[in-house]
């Protein structure tokens, strides 16, 4: 359903109804998007106005391998206080923002392809590193508890865990030190996301807390630790360990 008005909406982007000439969304999308498109264009166009305000946050967590990121808040974003420091870090910040909150650039600013490309790349950077701030919340905990008892985030790749719903952690929270990883709450250690895409996404964007404080307000949803230990045999006899 989103991903059509998603599409719906793009489409109108693409026939110039949608009056933003720099950051073009349809510059970013794969090409099977865009000619999903065009087959789509004979559908309605009934996407109403108001459903813009979230246009490039869902459009951005709808992209395959953004699976682990939650929707923030327009309002969250809105507030000057949760952005504090972020201007600092993510260069086009004020451009970056507009872009993420679907607002029209000023007129007569036309950005050349290649600072279009830096812009969309600085609003994905602001949204991971506001995104790892929200989670945090009781609202965003909230959409991350949706996530993770839909699995979004995948499940422990241990044995005795036995497909343990994991949750994504960052490893710093530092932008471009690491890439997220997922924690398991019954083993209590990480692993490396099992897609690719997914595997590339910065650990700021998640942060080092978000799994710990989520499973302190969860507490009911703390797994018991994993009652059988792996023992390596060897024609059914313990390895002898060395001393
Ligand atoms: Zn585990």
């Amino acid at each position: 359903m989103d991903r059509k008005r998603i599409n719906d909406a793009l489409d109108r982007h693409l026939r110039g109804e949608r009056s933003s000439p720099s950051t073009s969304r349809a510059a970013k999308l794969p090409s099977s998007t865009k000619e999903q498109l065009d087959s789509d264009s004979e559908q309605d166009n009934s996407a109403s106005e108001g459903d813009d305000d979230t246009f490039w946050i869902n459009w951005f967590c709808n992209l395959r391998g953004n699976e682990f990121f939650a929707e923030v808040d327009d309002d969250y974003i809105q507030d000057d206080f949760n952005m504090c420091g972020l201007s600092t870090q993510v260069p086009y910040y004020d451009h970056a923002l507009d872009l993420i909150l679907d607002l029209e650039p000023v007129q007569g600013d036309v950005f050349a392809e290649e600072q279009n490309e830096l812009i969309v790349a600085a609003a994905e950077t602001l949204y991971g590193l506001v995104h790892a701030r929200y989670i945090l919340t009781t609202k965003g905990l909230a959409a991350m508890l949706d996530k993770f008892k839909n699995c979004d985030f995948g499940r422990c790749p241990r044995v005795s865990c036995g497909g343990q719903p994991c949750l994504p952690v960052g490893q710093s929270d530092v932008p471009r030190s690491s890439t997220v990883k997922i924690y398991c709450p019954k083993c209590e250690d990480l692993y490396y996301p099992r897609s690719k895409h997914q595997a590339n996404i910065d650990g700021a964007f998640f942060g080092t807390t978000f799994p710990h404080l989520f499973m302190m307000a969860h507490s009911h949803l703390k797994p018991p630790k994993p009652s059988q230990q792996y023992v390596p045999r060897i024609f059914g006899f313990k390895v002898h360990k060395k001393t």
